[in-house]
């Protein structure tokens, strides 16, 4: 049998959050992490647990644990200043694998250099997806 993963997902926005309960529903155990007290709550029953943090609060990461999982996913959105601090940060404590979701470019050059693991860019990967599967549709020409 697979070893359960241990992950915490970190800005629960659209991605985040989908993330985070696709990989509870999958069985793994989920630490779901944001800023905002009322996303933390609707996350509660999708995850193994979920907590109200400021991811730049370096204690904060440190004392709920972070250093022993598996797997970080940053996506936090709005300014690339914290998703940059965070990734730092989690890269400091020892975290494997820190995937990030970049904003822009410019995110995306700046987490390669301070060593984001995978650098996730949701609308171009899925276009890129989509493109590659309407390329393989046939289409019967009459
Ligand atoms: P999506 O497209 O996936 O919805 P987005 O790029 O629009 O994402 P936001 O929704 O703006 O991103 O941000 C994602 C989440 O990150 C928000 O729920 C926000 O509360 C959280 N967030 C922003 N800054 C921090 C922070 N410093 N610490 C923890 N959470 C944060």
């Amino acid at each position: 049998m697979l070893k359960r993963k241990q992950f915490a997902v970190i800005g629960l926005g659209r991605f985040g959050s989908n993330v985070c309960k696709e990989l509870y529903q999958l069985g793994h155990e989920v630490l779901a992490i944001d800023a905002n007290e009322s996303i933390v709550d609707s996350l509660k029953e999708f995850s193994s647990h979920a907590a109200v943090a400021n991811a730049t609060d370096e204690r904060m990461l440190k004392s709920l644990g972070l250093r022993n999982f598996d797997f970080a996913i940053v996506a936090i959105g709005e300014h690339i200043q914290p998703s940059i601090l965070c990734t730092l940060l989690l890269k400091e404590m020892g975290i494997k694998q820190v995937w990030v979701k970049a904003q822009n470019i410019q995110h995306f050059k700046v987490l390669e250099k301070i060593g984001a693991d995978r650098i996730i860019q949701p609308e171009k990967e899925m276009a890129m997806r989509i493109a590659h599967q309407l390329d393989s549709e046939k289409i019967i020409d009459y």
